[in-house]
């Protein structure tokens, strides 16, 4: 919510290119969104309460912790079942850096009462990307801290290249192979970037060092069931491989972290436990975005990885200039990337960058599901002016 709001606010911002005037002056006020957003969540929070009484299903609200394999309490009432899902999610990372206390997590960010002035990301993973975009968009200045050589390290090069380049214009700074020594209380951020000391000053700190499944505390040692890192360690068939009556899904199950994988997994590995194991999970096509601004779109292998697996990979490209829609919109940043194989021409991989990113990405998702070569999908037709037309040009091109 907080991305789409942002998003709105700079393209009205940009209004001025398409014949508006007054969008300028438009200021994100940051007490009203954070209000609506608590709105939002706890009108859906009431509506997926709900569900397991209207499906018949009792539920009760507690923690629930293993008592033994088969054996759980929940604030100090004993019960037992033959096979039991473990959906906990994950918990935001606190790293191990002297003064993190006076850090905040994005479970926290979301509940300021007020917009930071200047905030210091530690982390350019998804979640430090996500946040750093939105807020500096909306006027905080931003400066995020990567350990690592790149932000984002699985992304496509010529990708993160565009990203690196829309964050400049969002006015954030990126520094990336930075040591973080220590915080003080006064939120000054010391570090290291290639052995020398630099400092930033911030009002709020967020730490993004990831998020580890939400497992250890319900003492899954006294069920016998082995982590893979903080996750339970399941098989393709989502059960635990060292506890068989265990199911995990979700962030309990591993680092795919994205909604749509617990919905999936959720109900796959109940039928699991209750029917046998029937079904295998398969992520081979599966799309997923980056709600930076511009938003990321990815489904399938990457050019580096198509190449990594041995395919005689080529790629087509389209920058969303040659777009008439995104000319029309005043958003001609952006690229459509599709991957494929030289001798079939097997859709293997899309990654889009720009306005909708998230969206487009699915007619390359829908594409690769039903087995269409690149040249079936350039040959189709499909709605002018468009931005998901970017696509089909990219795969006719
Ligand atoms: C800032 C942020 C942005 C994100 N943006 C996106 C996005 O844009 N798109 C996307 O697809 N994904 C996004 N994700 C990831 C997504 O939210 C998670 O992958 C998803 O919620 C995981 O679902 P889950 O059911 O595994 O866990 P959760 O949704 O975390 O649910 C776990 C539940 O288990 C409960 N629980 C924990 N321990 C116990 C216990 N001992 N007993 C009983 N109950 C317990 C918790 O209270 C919680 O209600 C984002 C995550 C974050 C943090």
């Amino acid at each position: 919510m907080l991305v789409s709001t942002v998003e709105l606010l700079t393209r009205a911002r940009r209004g001025r290119a398409l014949g508006l005037s007054g969008g300028e002056d438009l200021r994100l006020d940051w007490t009203a969104l954070i209000a609506r957003k608590d709105d939002i969540v706890a009108r859906w929070s009431k509506g997926k309460n709900a569900t397991p009484a209207k499906l018949g299903i009792p539920a009760l609200h507690g923690r629930g912790v293993f008592a033994g394999p088969h054996e759980l309490t929940v604030d100090g009432r004993n019960y037992s079942a033959a096979k039991i899902v473990i959906a906990t999610g994950s918990t935001p990372a606190r790293p191990s850096i002297p003064g993190r206390e006076y850090g905040i997590t994005s479970d926290e960010l979301i509940h300021l009462r007020r917009q930071p002035r200047k905030l210091v990301v530690i982390g350019g993973g998804f979640i430090g990307l996500e946040f750093g975009f939105a807020l500096a968009w909306a006027g905080t200045e931003v400066t995020l801290l990567q350990s690592g050589a790149e932000i984002a390290p699985a992304l496509d090069g010529e990708i993160r290249e565009l990203l690196l380049s829309a964050a400049e214009a969002a006015g954030m700074t990126i520094r990336t192979g930075v040591r973080v020594t220590r915080i003080d209380d006064n939120k000054s951020v010391h570090c290291e970037i290639s052995g020398e000391p630099a400092r930033f000053a911030a009002d709020e700190i967020l730490l993004a060092t990831g998020r580890p499944a939400n497992v250890a505390p319900l003492r899954p040692e006294l069920a016998g069931i082995d982590l893979d890192r903080s996750a339970v360690k399941v098989n393709d068939y989502l059960q635990s491989t060292s506890a068989p009556h265990v199911y995990a899904v979700g962030d309990a199950a591993g680092m795919r972290q994205h909604s749509p994988v617990a919905w999936y997994e959720g109900p796959l590995a109940a039928r699991n436990a209750l029917q046998g194991n029937r079904q295998q999970v398969d992520f081979s096509i599966f799309p997923t975005a980056i709600f930076t601004i511009p938003a990321i779109g990815q489904v399938g292998l990457t050019e580096a990885e198509a190449r990594g697996s041995g395919f005689n990979a080529k790629t087509s490209k389209l920058s969303y200039d040659s777009n008439p829609a995104a000319g029309v919109r005043n958003e001609t940043d952006g690229m459509v990337k599709i991957v494929y194989d030289a001798g079939t021409e097997k859709i293997l991989g899309a990654q889009v960058i720009g306005a909708h990113a998230e969206d487009i990405v699915q007619i390359a998702a829908v594409a690769m599901r039903g087995g269409l070569k690149k040249s079936d999908v350039g040959a189709m037709h499909y709605v002018f002016p468009t931005l998901g037309g970017a696509i089909f040009d990219t795969m006719a091109s």
